[in-house]
């Protein structure tokens, strides 16, 4: 049903980007750099949520030199993230990182980032051209205005210049972010910047706040531009753990019909009717859904109104009743048990749901 722009492949290690490749979801480690074995913790915590793409902070040499540390440790492709210094452009690269997001513009000029360019060239890195509202040089914001959801301009042009500077040193391996906290302008900006630019495109929602706002706001934009067709990767921005990002990310995802990536969890939201203790059941049964990888349909009803319907839809599920529960296994009963004994079985039996997945 959707039908994906097209755009220009480019690959961060052994993950493409654009062309047609899987949408990838990726994060930002909140670890100091420079300490490699908190970033890589992290970093192996995200891998187990199934982020594909890692990118980390370098604001000094230390972290710069860190990433050969942390590169060697872990599975994913990773990202340096460098403001101002082509140096660290430099020594990211020289130490392993597989991409780098820069603003070409503000390295401090035509030679440092030629010097830059050289160094991508050699090692076979592609640049990500990140420019986002707060970034857009002053010319251009005294031409077009701060952007807005009507006017995005400025932060398509100060992109299109960013990669242009890019092109004129002969480089193309190139994927482009315009950020905006602001919903409509993220919407508005990606769908102009797609009419003029088929380089792949990382989107995303900057600073979108947290777990509730940013899930939202990112939902909305990222959500509506997916439906588009465009976006190749992108990044949920949270305040939270990045982990919750790569969750709120593939759930995306997996509502637009694009990837689907683990169970998928149907639960009611409890009623009058309601006779069991639901929440912390559900809670505990989406936090186990978490460690599970095989795409299987899991339902926790309140009741015996909806409930069996939709518990026997999926491939299992628990329908509550007065104290008790019945677990049905792809639609027929398999056990009614009273309230206490009901979700050690019903984990019990996920894991075993998972492990004949695997097996087959
Ligand atoms: Fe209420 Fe039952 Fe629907 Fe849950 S499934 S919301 S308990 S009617």
């Amino acid at each position: 049903m959707i039908k994906r722009r097209k755009t220009r492949q480019i690959h961060i290690g052994p993950v493409a980007i654009g062309g047609g490749a899987p949408i990838s979801v990726q994060s930002m480690t909140n670890t100091d750099t420079r300490d490699i074995e908190a970033t890589v913790a992290q970093i192996r915590r995200l891998e187990k949520a199934g982020c594909e793409l890692i990118r980390v902070a370098v604001p000094d040499m230390e972290a710069a030199v860190a990433i050969r540390g942390i590169r060697e440790r872990i599975t994913i492709p990773l990202i340096a993230d460098i403001h101002f210094d082509s140096r660290l452009a430099v020594a990211a690269m020289e130490h392993g990182a597989q991409a780098i997001r820069i603003n070409p513009g503000n390295l401090g000029g035509e030679d440092k980032l030629a010097r830059v360019v050289d160094a991508a060239r050699q090692h076979r890195v592609p640049i990500r051209v990140g420019v986002n509202s707060g970034s857009i040089e002053k010319d251009l914001l005294k031409k077009y205005g701060y952007p807005t959801p009507d006017r995005p301009t400025a932060l398509i042009e100060s992109a299109l210049r960013n990669v242009a500077l890019l092109e004129k040193l002969s480089f193309y391996e190139i994927k482009i972010s315009i950020k905006s906290s602001d919903t409509l302008t993220t919407i508005s900006g990606y769908r102009e910047l797609s009419e003029k630019t088929d380089y792949p495109l990382h989107i995303g929602v900057t600073e979108a706040g947290g777990l509730i706002a940013g899930t939202v706001k990112s939902s909305v934009a990222l959500g509506i531009l997916l439906f588009e067709g465009i976006g190749d990767t992108f990044r949920i921005s949270l305040t939270r753990d990045p982990e919750e990002e790569i969750r709120v990310g593939f759930e995306l995802l997996r509502s637009l019909r694009i990837r689907q990536r683990g169970p998928e969890m149907i639960s009611c939201p409890t009623c009058g009717r309601t006779r069991i203790d639901l929440f912390p059941l559900a809670e505990a049964v989406e936090k186990h859904l978490q460690t599970m990888e095989t795409n299987l349909k899991v339902a926790v009803m309140g009741c015996v109104v909806n409930g069996p319907g939709e518990a026997r839809e999926a491939d299992i599920g628990i329908a509550g009743g007065h104290g008790v529960g019945i677990i049905f296994k792809k639609g027929e009963i398999f056990k009614k048990l009273p309230e206490e004994e009901l979700l050690p079985v019903f984990l019990d039996e996920l894991n075993k749901m998972e492990r004949e997945r695997r097996e087959n």
